[in-house]
């Protein structure tokens, strides 16, 4: 594998230790990020090189005057430099459509230990 440096995405994350040559990575493909970000947790990491993540937000009732907790799932690309697994804290990027139902890309790990 070919030792290349991760590039500067731009977002204010570190990139990876690894190295990958997947074309479709944030870090090392020619894939560039823009539009959203935010964090999630990876809810299956099945099949390969892709992850569903669970993103939970807030929404704001005006009925209530009070904010009710949402969630939905993202598919999100998972290059091989990122390995992330079934509960693992991800954070992810937007992108442009990678496949029928990805648009995103996990550009950030967090392990999680609990
Ligand atoms: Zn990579």
């Amino acid at each position: 594998m070919k030792n290349e440096k991760a590039k500067d995405i731009g977002l204010g994350i570190k990139g990876p230790k690894e190295s990958c040559t997947d074309s479709k990575c944030a870090w090392h493909g020619e894939l560039s990020v823009r539009g959203r970000l935010f964090k999630g947790k990876v809810k299956s990491a099945k099949s390969s090189k892709t992850v569903i993540v669970e993103w939970g937000y807030n929404k704001f009732v005006p009925k209530y005057q009070r904010y009710e907790r949402r969630k939905s799932n993202v598919t999100a690309h998972n290059p091989p430099c990122m390995k992330a697994r079934e509960g693992d804290s991800v954070i992810i990027a937007e992108s442009r459509p990678l496949s029928k139902t990805k648009t995103f890309i996990v550009v950030n790990v967090e392990r999680g230990k609990e």
